[in-house]
C-alpha cells in the first residue's frame, strides 16, 4: 500500500521524466508534494446574482446571452452581453475566434467564471472562463473551494492537480508523521502538521469571500513555523559543529598582502580596512571561520575577498570563489586575473556551459592542486569536483542562492574532520531580528562606507510616454562618450519572454541611436555571447547595453554612468537598487532613470520617490519594509532575503522569537524529532542561483 514516505514515482502517472522535474523541486517523496501549497483558491461553491457579485472578486455567474458582436473602436473584442433576473453584465474577450463568435448565439445560457468588475452602472468581466447551459439544466455548483496551484515550469497544472489528489486521498488513512511533539504543539498553540495540510489543500467550502485567507492563517504559519525552525535548527548546528572543526590556519602572508594593498590603484577605506582584518584574524584560527561580509552595492566588496585569497594562496592552499551567475563569475575571472598579474597565481574559471574537455582539464588542475583559485558558478559544488587542499571558501551575493544551497554546501564539508574557512558576501541589509534567525550559523562584517569620490547617483521618476526624450538624452549622452545601460525588467515572466522583449527594445533602440553603438545581453544567450558583449561594453566598443536583469547582480562597468530601467513600478526596491548600483562605480556623476507606466498609484509613486531621495542601501531596505504592509503582495521574493519554500521572513517575522525558543527546547528534550524535522525541510532547491 502507497505511503505518504513511500517515493514520488509510485503515483499513478509519474515516469522518469516528471520524478526527475518534481526532485529537482524537492519533491522526492510522496508526503512532499504536500508541501506545494496553493496559491489562492476560487470559490465556484456559490452562483451570484449579477447584482449581488462582490465586485472585484472571481465569482460564478449565469444568464441568458441578449447580445454578441465585434467591437472595433479601441482594441478589437468580442462583445457578449447577459442577463439574469438580477442586472446585465458585459463580456469581453480580446483573444477570440470566429467560431466563438458563431458560439455566443443569442437566447443562449452561459455560466461564466470570472473577475467581475463595474463603473456603478454597468458590469463587466474580461475574459471569463465560461461553458453553455441549458435553460433547464439542473444547476450544480462545486462544494469546496478550488485550490489554484502555482505553476511549476514543465508540469502542467492539471497534472499537478491530479497528483496532490493523489496524496491527499492517501493521506486520509495514515497522517504525515507529526515531528512536532504534543507538548510543544500545545504551547505555540498550533494545529497538527496533518490537519494544516488538508486545511490548506481543501479549505472549509462555507468559507465566503474575504475570510479565505484569514482561516487558513493559522495552517499557513503552522508550516512556516515548521520550517523556520528546521532551518534555525540546522545553523545551530551547525555552528555548535564549526567550534569543533578543525580548519587550516592560515599564517603567513602580511607582506605579500600589504605590497598587494599597495599595488591597488586606490586607498582601501577605513570600512574595508576593518572588514579584511576581522577575516584575517579569523582565517588564523584553527577552526573554520563563518563570517558574513555585508557591504552595500560598489562598496567593494571584491577587493575585500581578493585579500583573503591572497592569503590563502601563499599558505599553498586552494581558494574557491562562487558567483551566482555565469556572467558574474567571468568578470570576476577578469578583476582577479589583473589584480593578480604580477604574482603568477593559476587561475581557473568552472562554469556550467564549459565544454566537456575544458571542463575535464580544469577538473584535473582542481583535483591535483595545480589550480589555486577556483572561479565559478553552483557548479563549483556539484559530484566530481574534487579539491586538492581547499581551505576558503567565499561565496559572492549570497542572496541569490537559496537557504538550503548555502547549509547543504557548509554541510558537505562538515562529514570530513578539516573544514574550509566560509566567507559570505551579501549587498543586502537585513535588519538584525531578521538575521539572527536566517544567518544563526554566521558572524558578521559590515562594509559601511563608500570608497571616497563616489558621487551620488542623481535619479528621476519618468512617465514611460516621455521615452522620446529619454532616447534623446541616452543619444546625447553616448555621443559625448558616455556610456549607458537600459534595463527591460518585466519581472515574472519566463526568461524567453524576457528575452523577446529585450530583442525588440534592442531593434527599436537600435534604429534611434544610429549611428552610436548598441549592445544586447539576456539570459537566453550563449554565455560566449555574453561574455563577448560584456567585454565590448567594458572596453568601450559599445555606447549603449540593453539588457534584462542578467545584469542585476556584480556587473562592473566604472565608466558607464546613465541607467533606463523600464516598468520601473513593478520591482522591488531592493532590486531597484541594486540595478542602479550598477553606475556610479567611477569617479564620473551617474544618473538613472526610472520609466514607469502611468497611471502610477500612491504607494508605487512614494517607493519610487524613496530611490530618488537616498543611494544608502540600508534606508531604502528599511524603507521597503515599512511601505509593505502584511497584505503587500510582493513577498521577499526582490528583498534579496533568503528564500523559503513556504516562510516568508517579513511576513513571518513574528514567530522568530517562538521559533528561536522552541529550538532550545527540541534540541535538548527530542533529539529524534529534531533530526526528523531537519530532514524534511532539508530538500535543497536547485532553481535558485539561476539567472
Ligand atoms: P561590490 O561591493 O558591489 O561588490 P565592487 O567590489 O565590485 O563592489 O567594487 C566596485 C568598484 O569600486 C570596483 O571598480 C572596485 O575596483 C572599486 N573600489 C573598491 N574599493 C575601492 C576603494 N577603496 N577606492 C576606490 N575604488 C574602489
Ligand atoms: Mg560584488
Amino acid at each position: 500500500m502507497l505511503k505518504l514516505n513511500s517515493e514520488i514515482s509510485r503515483l499513478k502517472g509519474v515516469g522518469p521524466a516528471l520524478t526527475a522535474k518534481l526532485n529537482n523541486r524537492g519533491v522526492k517523496k510522496i508526503e512532499d508534494i504536500l508541501f506545494l501549497l496553493p496559491r489562492r483558491y476560487e470559490d465556484r461553491t456559490t452562483l451570484y446574482h449579477i447584482q449581488n457579485a462582490p465586485i472585484n472578486e472571481r465569482v460564478l455567474v449565469s444568464g441568458k446571452i441578449i447580445e454578441s458582436k465585434i467591437l472595433f473602436y479601441g482594441r478589437r473584442s468580442l462583445f457578449v452581453k447577459i442577463q439574469d433576473h438580477s442586472a446585465e453584465l458585459n463580456l469581453r474577450f480580446f483573444y477570440f475566434s470566429r467560431s466563438q463568435l458563431q458560439q455566443f448565439k443569442k437566447s443562449s445560457h452561459v455560466r461564466c467564471f470570472g473577475l467581475i468588475k463595474s463603473n456603478g452602472r454597468k458590469y463587466e468581466m474580461i475574459h471569463p472562463e465560461y461553458r453553455f447551459i441549458s435553460p433547464d439544466e439542473e444547476f450544480k455548483t462545486d462544494n469546496k473551494l478550488t485550490p489554484i496551484y502555482p505553476s511549476i515550469e514543465g508540469i502542467q497544472t492539471g497534472r499537478l492537480r491530479n497528483l496532490i489528489d493523489q496524496a491527499l486521498k492517501i493521506m486520509r488513512t495514515s497522517n504525515p508523521d507529526e515531528f512536532l511533539p504534543r507538548k510543544v504543539l500545545k504551547e505555540i498553540k498550533m494545529p497538527t502538521l496533518g490537519d494544516a495540510l488538508i486545511n490548506l489543500h481543501q479549505p472549509p467550502a462555507k468559507l465566503k469571500h474575504g475570510q479565505i485567507d484569514e482561516a487558513i492563517n493559522s495552517y499557513k504559519e503552522r508550516l512556516s513555523f515548521e520550517e523556520l525552525l528546521a532551518n534555525y535548527i540546522r545553523l545551530r548546528k551547525l555552528k555548535l559543529l564549526a567550534a569543533n572543526m578543525v580548519a587550516d590556519s592560515l599564517r603567513f602572508g602580511k607582506d605579500e598582502i600589504n605590497q598587494f594593498i599597495q599595488s591597488l590603484e586606490f586607498k582601501l577605506t577605513a570600512a574595508q580596512e576593518r572588514a579584511c582584518e576581522e577575516i584575517l584574524i579569523d582565517i588564523n584560527k584553527s577552526q573554520p571561520m563563518m563570517r558574513m561580509l555585508q557591504g552595500d552595492v560598489g562598496s567593494g566588496k571584491t577587493v575585500v575577498a581578493a585579500i583573503a585569497c591572497l592569503k590563502t594562496i601563499v599558505n599553498k592552499k586552494q581558494v574557491a570563489i562562487m558567483a551566482p551567475t555565469e556572467l558574474l563569475a567571468e568578470q570576476h575571472m577578469e578583476s582577479f586575473s589583473m589584480w593578480f598579474s604580477q604574482l603568477n597565481i593559476n587561475i581557473v574559471k568552472l562554469t556550467g556551459g564549459q565544454k566537456k574537455s575544458t571542463r575535464e582539464n580544469i577538473l584535473m588542475q582542481i583535483q591535483k592542486g595545480d589550480a589555486s583559485l577556483i572561479i565559478g558558478t553552483h557548479a563549483l559544488f556539484q559530484d566530481g569536483v574534487n579539491f586538492k587542499d581547499l581551505a576558503l571558501i567565499i561565496i559572492d551575493e549570497q542572496h541569490r542562492f537559496g537557504v538550503n544551497q548555502r547549509v547543504a554546501l557548509r554541510e558537505k564539508g562538515s562529514h570530513s574532520k578539516k573544514q574550509p574557512h566560509q566567507l559570505i558576501m551579501t549587498a543586502t541589509p537585513i535588519p538584525r531580528t531578521l538575521a539572527m534567525a536566517a544567518y544563526a550559523d554566521l558572524d558578521s562584517s559590515i562594509i559601511d562606507e563608500l570608497p571616497i569620490g563616489r558621487q551620488s547617483i542623481e535619479t528621476l521618476v519618468i512617465p514611460n510616454d516621455k521615452r522620446p526624450s529619454v532616447i534623446e538624452r541616452v543619444k546625447d549622452a553616448c555621443t559625448k562618450g558616455q556610456q549607458a545601460y537600459w534595463v527591460c525588467p518585466l519581472i515574472d515572466e519566463s526568461e524567453s519572454i524576457k528575452a523577446d522583449a529585450a530583442t525588440a527594445r534592442y531593434e527599436y533602440l537600435k534604429k534611434m541611436i544610429k549611428p552610436l553603438r548598441i549592445g544586447l545581453i539576456h539570459g537566453r544567450q550563449k554565455n560566449a555571447d555574453k561574455e563577448n558583449t560584456m567585454r565590448l561594453f567594458k572596453d568601450a566598443k559599445i555606447d549603449l547595453l540593453v539588457a534584462t536583469t542578467v545584469i542585476e547582480v556584480g556587473v562592473n562597468v566604472p565608466n558607464a554612468s546613465l541607467m533606463i530601467i523600464e516598468n520601473a513600478e513593478r520591482m522591488g526596491l531592493t532590486q531597484l537598487h541594486q540595478l542602479r548600483g550598477r553606475v556610479g562605480r567611477g569617479n564620473k556623476k551617474s544618473h538613472c532613470i526610472l520609466l514607469y507606466k502611468k497611471p502610477l498609484g500612491t504607494l508605487a509613486h512614494d517607493r519610487l520617490s524613496i530611490l530618488r531621495e537616498t543611494n544608502d542601501g540600508f534606508a531604502i531596505a528599511q524603507k521597503d519594509l515599512e511601505l509593505r504592509g502584511p497584505g503587500e503582495m510582493l513577498g521577499t521574493k526582490q528583498t534579496g532575503l533568503p528564500q523559503y519554500r513556504i516562510a516568508d521572513l517579513l511576513r513571518d517575522a513574528h514567530l522568530l522569537p517562538k521559533v528561536q525558543k522552541i529550538a532550545g527546547t527540541m534540541m535538548l528534550d527530542f533529539p529524534d524529532e529534531t533530526k526528523n524535522i531537519t530532514m524534511r525541510w532539508s530538500n535543497s532547491d536547485h532553481n535558485y542561483g539561476k539567472v
